[in-house]
This record gives structure tokens, C-alpha cells and sequence, in this order.
């Protein structure tokens, strides 16, 4: 995602989570079930920072460190919604970058195949993210980056979206497909 990978560590502060479950234990959870335990501990933040989240690691060096623009601290956000960029974010640790037709793609196709696998939910996420975030962000799709804009304090929408609400009805963000393509893509 995600949520893009950072080659620099994201420039701000991390915040007190507002998130209305413990996401730690979260963390710790998804790293198990993904077998995840060997690459070492994986860090998680909450900050105000150019991306929507990304995961930063370095080669020959263990564990990682994920990071989640403020945009997602809020007691508001859907566990469900943290999971899949949390799922995604470590994803990376699993299936790396691949060249393709001479492009570095951090997301080649068995990315998305092993995501869908891991987050049967994934449409409705999406759908929920493109509710609840498209006026704050700026897709980026030759970078795989999805950029959260400096005027985000003032645009972004109260309240968000209920998971309850997009799983009742389809309706709400069928229509948006196309904005849901170029966000996946972008992440
Ligand atoms: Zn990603």
C-alpha cells in the first residue's frame, strides 16, 4: 500500500493511537499467521506523512517498520480496513519487487493474487477507502504511490463511512470502480 515503500524513513512524529481496537496485537497476530515471525520485529506508526502507509526495511537487516498516515487514527477507521493495509504492508516482506519489461514493480501479479487470497474482504475495503479518502489523496500510478495531500486536516470527512454501512449496501461505492482501479493500482 499501500501503500508504497519508502526508501526514506517518513518525515513526522508518531502519534497515541485512536484506533478503537489494539493494533499492536493486531500486528503481532497477522505477522504469526503469515509465518512471518522469522524476519524479526516489525514496528508500527501512526503519522502525518506524504503517504497513505507504507513499509520501510532494509536488506540483511531484521524486521521492518510499517507506517499509517494520521488519516487512519481515528476511532472511526474499520478494523477490517486496518487488516487489509496491515496484510498488504507485510505482504512485502513475502513476495519482494520483480522487474518487468524492464520496470521494477513492487507489486508484480503474484502480489495481487496472494493479496486477494489473504483479504477476501478486499473490495469492500477498497470501496471504503475511495468513501472515505478520495478528496485528501493523489494517486500516483507510475510511482505505485498514493500521496495524502498538505490540506488534509481541512478536507478529510467526518464521520467516515461504518464497515456495517458499506457491507449493507454495495450501492455506495459500486459506482466506483474506477476510482478503486487507480487507488489498487497506485498502492
Ligand atoms: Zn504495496
Amino acid at each position: 500500500m499501500v501503500m508504497a515503500l519508502s526508501r526514506k524513513k517518513p518525515i513526522g512524529y508518531p502519534e497515541i493511537s485512536f484506533l478503537s481496537f489494539d493494533v499492536l496485537a493486531l500486528l503481532v497476530k497477522l505477522q504469526q499467521e503469515m509465518g512471518l515471525d522469522s524476519v524479526g520485529p516489525v514496528s508500527f506508526s501512526l503519522q502525518t506523512m506524504e503517504t497513505l502507509a507504507c513499509i520501510r526495511w532494509e536488506h540483511g537487516k531484521p524486521g521492518g517498520d510499517v507506517f499509517f498516515h494520521s488519516l487512519f487514527n481515528r476511532p472511526d477507521v474499520p478494523q477490517p480496513v486496518i487488516e487489509h493495509v496491515l496484510r498488504h504492508e507485510l505482504l512485502h516482506l513475502k513476495i519482494p519487487a520483480r522487474e518487468i519489461d524492464g520496470k521494477l514493480l513492487h507489486h508484480p501479479p503474484e502480489f495481487w493474487e496472494a493479496e486477494q487470497a489473504l483479504v477476501p474482504w478486499k473490495s469492500a475495503s477498497w470501496g471504503w477507502m475511495v468513501l472515505a479518502f478520495w478528496e485528501v489523496i493523489k494517486t500516483d500510478i507510475p510511482n505505485e504511490c498514493v500521496w495524502v495531500k498538505k490540506s488534509w486536516r481541512k478536507l478529510q470527512k467526518y464521520p467516515y463511512p461504518s464497515w456495517q454501512m458499506i457491507l449493507d449496501d454495495q450501492s455506495r461505492y459500486s459506482d466506483k470502480q474506477g476510482q478503486i482501479q487507480i487507488l489498487m493500482e497506485s498502492l
